[in-house]
């Protein structure tokens, strides 16, 4: 029998991997993870966590301009970008050691370089080769760039938690939750926004009224839009850049950041000489156990690109661990998975979209409540929320539930245990409202509209 230098080698110490190498190694599997940045990959890093922190920044601006309603004198509010971007980055760190002590305490070696296959049980990972008997590949994503000339002249997502300074007007680049988050966060700051995109309704695959509320709310606060359109050509003109687009029209910035997709990252990591083969968008090709084509081989995350969300990550590397380290097989699921733009206003969202139940159930029934949060009457804010359950008139089920406005992220989290739960709409209807609250609309709409 062939002795092998791990029973587990996982490649990318990210959400999906740290939790597999974790479970395997508690399952008394010889561990070790290759990382060749940091360790807690994209969300603790460069996504999720300093995303959420940034979000939370930017939104002060508007609670210092509401806080006046309540009675409260604050002086002239200013910010410390540097001040900001630091404390970011030191609870970044923070976050890192800890997943470094959560591996280190479960047996985990931790290689800090780059891995790549030599075959298939074989890694050349910094100057050393290792083999495994199983491999996990767990390297995440990347963001896309731009085909134009001169698209060095742009960052991604990655940078713009390390800007030396806020530019004075930016181009943020994109439709999809990460643009419009940044767009939110860098106007919250200070920036005069303009989000450029190929469409010309962000937020595509969202239920259409949360996209169209959260468009027409952007540009009511002053963040442009650019629509139907992408860059031609990027140049620079002093300090100036010009972004040239397809449309004829020529933009004057400062900074232009792309968020428009994200990568599978699976070049230069040697998949041809294990033979494990590539789908679609150079994604790692698995079955719904992980699996890829060469049996003891298994991809989870970003690289796979089912959905790209860190708790979907975590799940397929839980799975993928108890199942093949602890005799205990289960497949992670896909439907009613929650997920949240971290827009100002937030939205977030649970199961079927309105357009999406229309097109695959028979009778559907749509209910709306649309108002204006209690929060925002004193302070003079015109904002309104949106609350929206999408339901099977046949089976009563509720199908969905959306909603735009203050903490939508926390109440739709807890509206998705009903909805992967089955729950009707006469069983929402019977639960009692909590009040006053935002949630308690979704208890007490009566009539569909
Ligand atoms: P990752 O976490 O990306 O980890 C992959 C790791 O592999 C990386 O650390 C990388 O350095 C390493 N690596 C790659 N190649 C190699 C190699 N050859 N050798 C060694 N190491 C390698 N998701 C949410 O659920 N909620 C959010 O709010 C959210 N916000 C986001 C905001 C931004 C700006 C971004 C970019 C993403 C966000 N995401 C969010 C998505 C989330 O971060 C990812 O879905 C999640 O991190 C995927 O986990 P993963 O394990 O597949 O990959």
């Amino acid at each position: 029998m062939t002795a092998y230098d791990y029973d587990l080698f996982v490649i990318g110490a990210g959400s999906g991997g740290v939790r597999a190498a974790r479970i395997a190694a508690g399952y008394g599997a010889r561990v070790a993870v290759a990382e060749e940045y940091r360790v807690g990959g994209t969300c603790v890093i460069r996504g999720c966590v300093p995303k959420k922190l940034l979000v939370y920044a930017s939104h002060m601006a508007e609670e210092f301009e509401d806080a006046a309603g309540f009675g409260w004198q604050a002086g002239q509010a200013a910010l410390d970008w540097a001040t900001l971007r630091d404390n970011v980055q030191n609870e970044v760190a923070r976050l890192n050691g800890l997943y470094i002590q959560t591996l280190d305490k479960a047996g985990v070696d931790i290689l800090p370089h780059r891995a790549t296959f030599l075959d298939a049980h074989t890694l050349q990972v910094g100057d050393r080769q290792i083999t495994a008997r199983t491999i996990l590949i767990a390297t995440g994503a990347r963001p896309a760039m731009p085909d134009c000339e001169g698209e060095a002249l742009g960052f991604t997502s990655n940078e713009a938690f390390h800007l030396d300074t806020l530019p004075r007007r930016m181009i943020i680049a994109g439709g999809g939750y990460i643009s419009t988050e940044f767009a939110g966060i860098f106007h919250g700051l200070g920036v005069e926004v303009t989000n450029l995109y190929r469409g010309d309704l962000i937020l595509k695959g969202w239920d259409r009224d949360i996209r169209e509320r959260i468009q027409a709310a952007y540009a009511a606060k002053g963040v442009r839009f650019h629509l139907n359109t992408v860059f031609r050509k990027i140049e620079r003109q002093g300090e100036t850049l010009l972004a040239h687009l397809k449309d004829g029209t020529t933009l004057e910035t400062d900074a232009i950041m792309y968020a428009i997709g994200r990568k599978p990252n699976t070049r230069g990591l040697g998949l041809e000489a294990a033979g494990v083969t590539l789908g679609e968008n150079e994604a790692v090709a698995v079955n719904a156990a992980s699996q890829t084509n060469v049996p003891h081989i298994y991809a989870v995350g970003d690289v796979t690109d089912r959905v790209q969300l860190t708790p979907v990550a975590i799940r397929e590397g839980h799975a993928f661990a108890d199942t093949v380290f602890g005799s205990k097989p289960w497949v992670a699921a896909y439907d009613a998975i929650p997920s949240a733009v971290f827009s100002q206003p937030p939205a977030a969202s649970v199961g079927l979209t309105e357009e999406k139940a229309r097109a695959t159930q028979a009778n559907v029934l749509v209910y709306r409540a649309d108002f204006r949060p209690m929060k925002y009457v004193l302070g003079g804010r015109t904002e309104r929320a949106l609350c929206k359950l999408i339901v099977d008139a046949d089976t009563d089920r509720v199908l969905g539930a959306h909603m735009v406005g203050p903490d939508s992220a926390e109440i739709i989290q807890a509206l998705a245990i009903a909805v992967k739960m089955g729950a009707t709409k006469a069983q929402f209807d019977a639960t009692v409202a909590l009040h006053p609250s935002s949630a308690e609309e979704f208890v007490l709409m009566r009539a569909p509209s």
